[in-house]
């Protein structure tokens, strides 16, 4: 994914000093442009979300069972992305995990310990201000017949983006051009058993929450729902105005001049019998008043199935929602303003 990002506008070198046909010999002076938010946006590509994606969602990973082997490689995965990546940990050097024990597990049968995984770009001007990008890593596992559960869209799709949203920002942070505000990737374990990793986090908050802007929570955006199938350029948003009315309105603003998704407000209707809201990540830092969107594309035929493999993922349609994600996630960061919960009575 690094690559050097330098456009040459206009290339011109310092006329020789000969005084002869100066006009012949000069060149224009060299000026290197800083690369731009498109321009970090557009590494987030399909290309590099499918290989991800293939190995994150892979047989190998066994469903990634909360507490189990496959959860555990999974984790791994995550880690060593990051320190490849030069991402540091907001918790202590090369450790990347925020272990829960076994025990808060306490409804599970058989509880095992299990852990978040998390990374942290420091903002550049107000780091006490931290945004929250959010994804769960866990899945269902496999059946008693040993079928893989692999979790492809769930939620591989919203894991494998993340990791790519922070290499977009670590890359500006390289540049020189990284956040004002904090960033934390935030990847959550538990979500298929209870959105355990989430209120574990909520509980034991690695940042104050009252520092904490918003949360984008990713679950589900590398399908189509069937009934989208006429127009897939869509993604659903899920309570994007139940607590702030700015977190919405710059969402709009930001799809509007970037990425031009249909963003479609279906399931955020308070008695959408599906209950959507309640049932992400998301929820449990709405629950803490903390302003929120919720990224979906609704479920398929291989929602909670075997079948829910990453052959089946629209891989440029996802880049283009993570790309809705990041730029998101560009603005509320160098914004001059915080995000507030202006909403809330
Ligand atoms: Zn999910």
């Amino acid at each position: 994914m690094k690559y050097l990002l330098v456009s040459i506008i206009t290339v011109v070198a310092v006329a020789c000093n000969s005084t002869h046909n100066s006009a012949q010999n000069s060149v224009p002076p060299t000026t290197v442009s800083s690369p731009s938010r498109v321009d970090y946006a557009n590494t987030i590509t399909a290309d590099e979300l499918k290989t991800h994606l293939y190995i994150f969602a892979g047989d190998a990973m066994e469903g990634r069972m909360t507490g189990q082997k496959g959860q555990k490689l999974a984790a791994e995965y995550l880690r060593n992305f990051y320190m490849d990546q030069g991402i540091p940990s907001p918790i202590e050097d090369k450790n990347y995990y925020q272990a829960i024990p076994a025990e808060y597990f306490g409804r599970m049968k058989d509880p095992k310990g299990s852990e978040n995984v998390v990374a942290y770009i420091k903002g550049s001007e107000k780091p006490e201000e931290v945004i929250v990008l959010s994804a769960h890593y866990d899945h269902v596992g496999t059946d008693k017949d040993g079928n893989v559960y692999n979790g492809a869209d769930d939620d591989g799709s919203g894991t494998v983006s993340m990791l790519e949203i922070a290499a977009a920002f670590q890359q500006a942070v390289e540049d020189g051009n990284g956040p004002k505000r904090s960033i934390l990737f935030l990847h959550v374990t538990g979500e298929e058993i209870g959105l355990y990793g989430s209120k574990y986090y909520t509980e034991n908050p690695l940042f104050p929450l009252e520092n904490t802007v918003c949360n984008l929570n990713t679950d589900m955006i590398g399908r189509i729902d069937p009934d989208k199938a006429d127009n897939p350029n869509y993604v659903y948003l899920i309570g994007s105005d139940k607590l702030s009315q700015e977190l919405h309105d710059v969402s709009e603003a930001v799809n509007e001049k970037y990425i031009q998704l249909e963003l479609d407000y279906k399931f955020n209707d308070d008695n959408d019998p599906n209950r959507f809201y309640y049932r992400s990540d998301h929820y449990n830092f709405a629950k803490k008043n903390i302003p929120v969107i919720f990224y979906f594309n609704g479920t398929h035929a291989d929602y909670h199935q075997p079948t829910d493999t990453p052959d089946k993922i629209e891989y440029e349609l996802m880049a283009k929602r993570a790309q809705l994600i990041f730029q998101t996630t560009w603005e509320i960061a160098n914004r001059e303003g915080r995000i507030t919960a202006d909403k809330l009575k």
